[in-house]
C-alpha cells in the first residue's frame, strides 16, 4: 500500500513539473489518471498481501544443528534440532514428511541388472499429476510408498521451476529414494537444467509463490537450496547421465563430438559436477567444463529432435557404438507422450506433464518397451 501510494503521488508530482500543462482540463484528465493509477496498483498490491504461502520445510545445517524453517500462512516458523535426532518426523501447515538423513553418497553412472526399469521426465512443480501417474502405473502405492520393488525408476530431471509443488515434489523423491533402496530397488533423479538454473541464481521460471517464499525468507531464493542446506545438499550429490543396461539416460542428451572425442561417462559426469554452481568455484568455467554447461551439454542438447544441425542417424549409431548402449533416452524437448525417434533408437520422454493435464513415463521389461499412460494403460512403445 504504502509503496503504490509513493508511486501515484510520484506521478502526479512528475505529471505537475511539466509546464505545458496549464489548463483545468488537462489538470482534472491528470488527476482522473492519477486515481485510476493508485487504485490499479494497490488493488494488485492487495492481491499479493492476500497470497498465503505453506511451503517447506528449507533445513540449514549448521555443524551438527539443523534449522528447520516452514511457511505457514506465509508466517515463519523456524525450529531447531540436533542431527543426532534423526530420523524426526515433522508435521508443520499441512507439509508432512520424515526426515532421516542430512549427508549422502554420490550416485553411481553405471547399472546393470536384471529388473524393470520405469522412466519419466520434467515433472515442472506438478506434483499432483505426477502422483497419479506413478500411482496408475504402480511405481508407487496409493498410499505413495514405494511398490516398484527391486526395479529402477529414473528421473531425467526439470522437477524445479513453472509449477507450484517443487517442494513437495522433493521431499517426495527424498523418501521415496530411501524407500527404493529399503526393496532393493533404485530412484534416480538426474540434473536438468532447470535444477541447474536455480542452484545459479537463474530464477526466470520460478512460480509467484517461490517468488513469495524467498521474500518472507529474506533469503534468495538459491540459498535456499544451498550446499549447507539438506536439499541443496541432496540435489549436489545427483548425476547428470546414467547408464541402466543398455539404455543411455538424461535430460537433454549427448552430442555426436562426445563420442568422436571419446569421452567417458564417467569423465562427463565428473566434469559436468565439478562446474555445476558458478558461485561455489574458484574459477570462471573454461574449457570443456564450460562446453558441458552451454546448448550442446547433456541438460540443453536438442540435437535428437533437429532436422538441420541436429544430429544424423549415422552420428547416432555412432553414440550407441561408443557408449555400449541400445537406445538414448532423454527428456528436455516436450512431446505430447513418450515418443521415438531415429528409428526407435532415440526415446523421448518429456510428455508435457508441466501443463498440469497429462503425462505418460516409460515402461521397460527386457526387450520389452512401452508407453504408461496417465489412467495406467501400457501402450507397445512403437
Ligand atoms: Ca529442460
Amino acid at each position: 500500500m504504502l509503496i503504490c501510494s509513493l508511486m501515484s503521488y510520484q506521478l502526479i508530482v512528475t505529471i505537475m513539473q511539466c509546464k505545458r500543462i496549464n489548463t483545468i482540463k488537462h489538470l482534472r484528465l491528470i488527476l482522473l489518471l492519477s486515481l485510476f493509477f493508485l487504485f490499479f496498483s494497490c488493488h494488485v498490491t492487495k492481491a499479493d498481501d492476500d497470497m498465503e504461502v505453506n511451503d517447506g520445510p528449507y533445513i540449514f545445517k549448521n555443524n551438527q544443528e539443523l534449522e528447520v524453517n516452514w511457511l505457514c500462512q506465509s508466517a515463519v516458523v523456524s525450529l531447531k534440532v540436533s542431527v543426532s535426532k534423526l530420523p524426526i518426523y515433522f508435521d508443520q501447515c499441512n507439509l508432512n514428511m520424515l526426515i532421516d538423513r542430512d549427508t549422502f553418497l554420490t550416485d553411481e553412472v553405471v547399472y546393470q541388472g536384471d529388473y524393470k526399469v520405469a522412466a519419466a521426465s520434467d515433472f515442472h512443480g506438478q506434483y499432483d499429476l505426477m502422483k497419479t501417474l506413478l500411482i496408475n502405473n504402480k511405481i508407487i502405492d496409493e498410499k505413495g510408498d514405494w511398490a516398484f520393488g527391486n526395479g529402477h525408476f529414473i528421473i531425467t530431471g526439470d522437477v524445479f521451476d513453472r509449477g507450484d509443488k517443487v517442494t513437495e515434489i522433493l521431499w517426495f523423491l527424498y523418501e521415496l529414494e530411501k524407500q527404493a533402496e529399503l526393496a532393493g530397488g533404485k530412484l534416480h533423479l538426474l540434473l536438468g537444467n532447470h535444477e541447474v538454473m536455480v542452484l545459479n541464481g537463474d530464477l526466470r521460471y520460478l512460480h509467484p509463490k517461490y517468488v513469495e517464499t524467498s521474500r518472507l525468507f529474506e533469503q534468495s531464493f538459491e540459498k535456499l537450496y544451498g550446499k549447507n542446506t539438506v536439499l541443496g545438499a541432496w540435489l549436489r550429490s545427483k548425476s547428470v547421465l546414467v547408464k541402466v543396461n543398455d539404455m543411455l539416460f538424461a535430460h537433454g542428451g549427448f552430442h555426436p563430438s562426445l563420442a568422436i572425442e571419446k569421452r567417458t561417462l564417467a569423465d562427463i559426469n565428473q566434469v559436468f559436477k565439478t562446474n555445476l554452481v558458478k558461485a561455489e568455484l574458484a574459477q570462471p568455467r573454461e574449457g570443456w567444463g564450460k562446453y558441458l554447461h552451454k546448448k550442446y551439454g547433456p541438460i540443453w542438447y536438442r540435437g535428437y529432435f533437429k532436422k538441420d544441425d541436429g544430429a544424423s542417424d549415422q552420428e547416432i549409431d555412432l553414440l550407441l557404438k561408443h557408449f555400449d548402449i541400445s537406445h538414448l533416452v532423454v527428456g528436455h524437448t516436450s512431446q505430447k507422450q513418450v515418443e521415438t525417434r531415429h528409428q526407435g533408437k532415440v526415446i523421448a520422454i518429456d510428455s508435457s506433464i508441466k501443463n498440469g493435464e497429462y503425462g505418460e513415463l516409460l515402461l521397460i521389461d527386457g526387450n520389452k518397451k512401452w508407453r504408461g499412460t496417465l489412467t495406467g494403460e501400457k501402450v507397445v512403445l512403437d
